[in-house]
């Protein structure tokens, strides 16, 4: 390019100015932002099942290993009502407190006895 300016000076092409364009945005200047606060807490869903098992319990935050108490459902307490009414006394109406079908598997915090979750195969 040639040609002169205003005051009579040759026009010449400034090579700094070629190499710098005025828009381009240095990464390194602006770090990237975490998406989230750093101290934020995230808790996991535990699946039990029958046996005792590693967690982290949500009110002591401590990694324990829960406390399992077997209850018998509703539903086999509804069944024996049943079997009962339909005539059987002689204890076959006790049948579903002996089913694993029936049974409830909750899980507890060993330490504060918080309620972690339960396991059951009945869907009752
Ligand atoms: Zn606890």
């Amino acid at each position: 390019m040639s040609g002169y300016d205003a005051y009579g000076r040759p026009i010449q092409d400034d090579p700094v100015c070629m190499a710098s364009p005025a828009h381009t945005v240095d990464p390194g200047a602006f770090p990237a932002q975490p998406a989230f606060p750093a101290q934020r807490v995230v808790y996991t869903v535990a699946v039990f099942g029958p046996d005792p098992s590693n967690t982290n319990c949500p009110n002591c935050q401590v990694q324990v290993t829960t406390a399992v108490q077997v209850k018998d459902s509703i539903a086999a307490y509804a069944l024996g009502t049943f079997i009962a009414l339909a005539g059987c006394f002689c204890g076959c109406c006790l049948i579903p407190c002996h089913m694993e079908v029936f049974k409830i598997y909750e899980h507890k915090c060993p330490r504060c006895n918080a309620y972690l979750g339960k396991y059951s195969r009945s869907p009752f």
